[in-house]
């Protein structure tokens, strides 16, 4: 690990003092919240700041829903909003994401802003002893690309790089049509959290719209009673901590037997949470007959590129779909 100090600013304009010297890649200066994504990149000397300036206690945690609908500070933990009895109640997707991440102990010490944050699990990402990764390293190449890819992305990928974005939290967010708020040097900023991740394009080492410097300050979701009746479905190798092979956070609004409007996007199968727009459309108006849902969710494989040992993902994600508006749609 490389040797950095760490600094605990009294306040988050302290921190924010230290934004100059912040950056996206190898910068001398990082910010850690609830770390447990950043010891990993610390320990696996991937992440190598000469300081790190710790955010502990200096940003928002608190949970708030009111009639505008939900605001999660950026430092509350993944425990918290999963148990928090209004989330549980009316924004279902989002605490069944959190509990089916990570592990009660890590839940208990990650945030929010950190959750969507995470790096990649690309384990060519995680290893520094392969050369060739992009992401990593800008302009070494991918080895995941005619590697072994069976983890990887098969939705908006590049040349450049093919990994997953590793968040769930993040899948439910954007099929709720969340925002971020972001502090930054010019004050606040929101952003549509659908907007926020980048494709990798020729600069898979650019992951955000977050300028150097900028933090999460806290994400927003618009009220919506539909999402009562919602659903988070995760695929994965194993029962637990365990990340998604492919998994489907879906928003349903019924009228009697038929769908009036759907809301989904997809996880572990694009380079960033995976919104559906023409599978939603699709079940506009339709019933929640397996034949009618099958034809919609083709849909979602627009576009999918398999790369060998992933190909299995396109059909999964249908089936995912699927599953998921059926589990919601038998919701009340
Ligand atoms: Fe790196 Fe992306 Fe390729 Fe993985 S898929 S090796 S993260 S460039």
């Amino acid at each position: 690990m490389h040797p950095f100090t760490l600094e605990r600013p009294r306040d988050l304009p302290a921190a924010l003092a230290f934004r100059p010297q912040a950056g996206r890649n190898d910068a001398p200066v990082e910010y850690i919240a609830g770390g447990t994504d950043m010891v990993q990149l610390l320990q696996e000397n991937i992440r190598r700041p000469d300081r790190l300036v710790s955010l502990a206690g200096l940003l928002d945690n608190r949970i708030e829903v009111g009639p505008q609908g939900l605001r999660l500070g950026a430092a509350a933990t993944m425990a918290e909003v999963a148990a928090h009895p209004d989330v549980v109640e009316q924004f279902p997707v989002i605490s069944e994401a959190l509990l089916e991440s990570a592990s009660p102990q890590v839940r208990n010490q990650a945030t929010m802003g950190g959750n969507v944050l995470q790096r990649t699990r690309c384990p060519y990402f995680r290893d520094v002893g392969y050369e060739a990764c992009n992401k990593r390293a800008p302009g070494s190449g991918c080895a995941a690309i005619g590697g072994e890819n069976r983890w990887h992305a098969v939705l908006g990928t590049s040349d450049d790089c093919i990994a997953a974005h590793p968040s769930d939290l993040a899948v439910a967010l954007v099929a709720l049509d969340a925002a971020v708020e972001i502090e930054g040097a010019d004050g606040q900023r929101t952003v549509p959290l659908g907007d926020f991740h980048r494709l990798p394009e020729a600069t898979p080492h650019i992951e955000t719209v977050l300028e150097p410097g900028e933090v999460i300050a806290a994400i927003t979701v618009p009220a919506n009673p539909a999402a009562r009746r919602s659903h988070y479905l995760k695929v994965r190798d194993r029962a637990s901590f365990e990340f998604a092979v492919v998994s489907a956070a879906v928003v349903l609004e019924m009228d009697g037997a038929q769908i009036r409007q759907a809301r989904i996007a997809l996880g572990g199968v694009g380079t960033k949470p995976w919104r559906v727009p023409r599978v939603e459309a699709a079940l506009t108006a339709a019933s929640l007959d397996p034949v009618e849902l099958r034809s919609a969710a083709a849909l979602a494989a627009e576009g999918a590129q398999g790369r060998g040992h992933n190909d299995f993902k396109i059909e999964l994600m249908r089936r995912a779909i699927v599953r998921a508006v059926e589990i919601a749609g038998a919701r009340t």
